[in-house]
């Protein structure tokens, strides 16, 4: 620990996003960065706890007071090695992470963390234009052969560490372009997809080899893969959306978030879409059901397009600001999440359930949403309608209510492998499914979750294979 007492004399500073009014223009990343002195204070500010709490909140385990102490050194090398201690894509969370770290954060107390989630942003973006990250690839091989089926972080991930026992890993993805839904469904402004790109250079040339554009279940059976390969990675997502089903849910100008969101990332990357398959916001009033992340990211992505207005609604009541008692530190806090797409323009509302679409020829114009009150009675919580109702102006309707588990039909109801009561495919504690030499991991083991636990996953299913193979 550099500086005992810099967390007294130096403030919390964050890098902030670029103005609304010039951000809204573009996908570009909305989030700025500071120089590397400033981000040198930045660091010096943590405490090395003597429990760092910091570490214990982290799905990865990531060492936070010893990379903090050698940026505080500038130590910028040393710093992003320890972190691929850890972490595969730090690049990746330090951008999009919810930084739970920070929210356990002993400063996070008195409301003013370490800007983790940032500074391990900024060791990986130095580490990158100095040439620091190289590609690793084994130095000898084992003859061993392993599928990974899907490419999101959790495949990745677990690609590239099987990859460097010496394993040859083919990672096979059904769409286009590597990255799952940090690739087609975290909107541009998150997440520039160069930074996927820089690292799958990276993985490509540790060896590992890619199929893009081939579902397997579809184009390869499962059946196949399984004979050619000595292990099977399932690391298909969770990609079931959740669906609601009111009144006139078949009228046309109602979409799923992923839909929407896809489609725009498929433009930005100069993927071709069919004119009459564009979902577009421009000149609409866009109602966006489900108050989580993926609804912020299509406020954020309708505004872009040129939405009039934007309206985001939520089931749940509205969370508290600031502190809730019932989350207390250091886990991590159930409040009011504002997003840089919030602050573009959108009105947000709670406590609302969807009674009915209606619609001219064919085609939504108006949604009818009804408050509710949610009751607490032994520790459970139900909803009662309240009868207060409100109609809401809406010519594009985004569902953006979450995912309910992997799809099940094709490769997983081939390969039969056993859900668990959620529909996410069943593990035991070695990632291993019922399937003899087939194993899962990341949200299709889990269900939707965040980017660091499926890297985690995908940390733990590689160490799972590994051993399966070599024992
Ligand atoms: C809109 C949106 C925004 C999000 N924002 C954030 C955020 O800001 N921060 C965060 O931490 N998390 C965020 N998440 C969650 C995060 O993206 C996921 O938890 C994470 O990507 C899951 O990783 P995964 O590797 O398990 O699966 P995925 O990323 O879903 O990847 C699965 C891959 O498998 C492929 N696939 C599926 N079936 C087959 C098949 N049969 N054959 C071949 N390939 C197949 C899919 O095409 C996909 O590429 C967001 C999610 C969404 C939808």
């Amino acid at each position: 620990m550099g500086n005992p007492k810099a967390f007294i004399t130096i403030a919390r500073k964050d890098a902030g996003y670029r103005p609304v009014f010039e951000r809204v223009s573009d996908f570009g990343e909305v989030e700025q960065t500071l120089n590397r002195e400033d981000r040198k204070l930045q660091a010096s500010r943590c405490m090395d706890c003597g429990i760092p709490f910091c570490h214990w909140g982290c799905p990865l385990g990531n060492k936070m007071p010893e990379w903090q102490d050698l940026i505080y050194k500038g130590q910028w090398k040393e710093a992003v090695e320890n972190l691929h201690e850890t972490n595969n894509f730090p690049d990746f969370t330090g951008r999009i992470c919810p930084a739970p770290c920070e929210k356990s954060c002993v400063l996070a107390l008195h409301d003013a963390p370490v800007t983790i989630r940032e500074n391990e942003a900024a060791v990986t973006e130095v580490a990158f234009i100095e040439g620091m990250i190289k590609a690793q690839p084994p130095k000898t091989r084992t003859g061993k052969k392993i599928a990974v089926i899907g490419s999101g972080p959790a495949g990745l991930a677990a690609a590239q560490q099987l990859n460097r026992k010496g394993h040859t890993v083919t990672i096979f993805e059904k769409d286009n372009a590597l990255g799952g839904l940090m690739r087609y469904g975290i909107p541009n402004f998150k997440l520039n997809k160069n930074v996927i790109d820089r690292r799958l250079a990276l993985l490509e040339e540790e060896g590992i080899i890619f199929q893009p554009n081939t579902a397997i279940g579809k184009d390869i059976s499962g059946k196949e893969v399984m004979k050619k390969f000595d292990a099977v990675c399932i690391a298909v997502g969770a990609g079931q959306p959740r669906d609601i089903n009111p009144e006139g849910r078949d009228l046309n100008g109602i979409y799923f978030a992923m839909d929407f969101l896809g489609q725009q990332n498929q433009l930005i990357m100069g993927e071709p879409v069919l004119d009459k398959d564009i979902i577009s916001a421009k000149g609409k009033h866009v109602l966006v059901i489900g108050g989580g992340d993926t609804g912020s990211d299509c406020v954020g992505t309708s505004i872009r397009q040129g939405a009039v207005k934007v309206t985001q609604i939520e089931i749940m009541p509205e969370p508290p600001v600031g502190k809730n008692p019932e989350t207390p530190w250091p886990f991590y806090p159930t409040i009011l999440k504002t997003t840089s797409s919030h602050l573009e323009g959108c009105e947000r509302k709670w406590s609302l359930n969807t009674n009915k679409f209606t619609g001219e020829n064919g085609k939504v114009t108006e949604v009818l949403v009804e408050e509710v009150e949610w009751i607490k009675e032994n520790g459970r919580i139900s909803m009662k309608p309240t009868g207060k109702t409100e109609v809401i102006k809406a010519d594009l309707v985004l569902l953006a209510l979450g995912f309910i588990h992997p799809i099940h039909d094709g490769l997983l109801d081939e390969l039969a492998v056993n859900y668990d009561a959620r529909g996410n495919v069943a593990v035991d504690k070695e990632s291993k499914s019922n399937v003899t030499k087939v194993f899962a991991t990341g949200d299709a083991a889990i269900g939707a979750s965040l980017v660091v636990r499926a890297i985690a996953l995908g940390r733990k299913v590689a160490e799972d294979i590994h051993h399966s193979l070599i024992s």
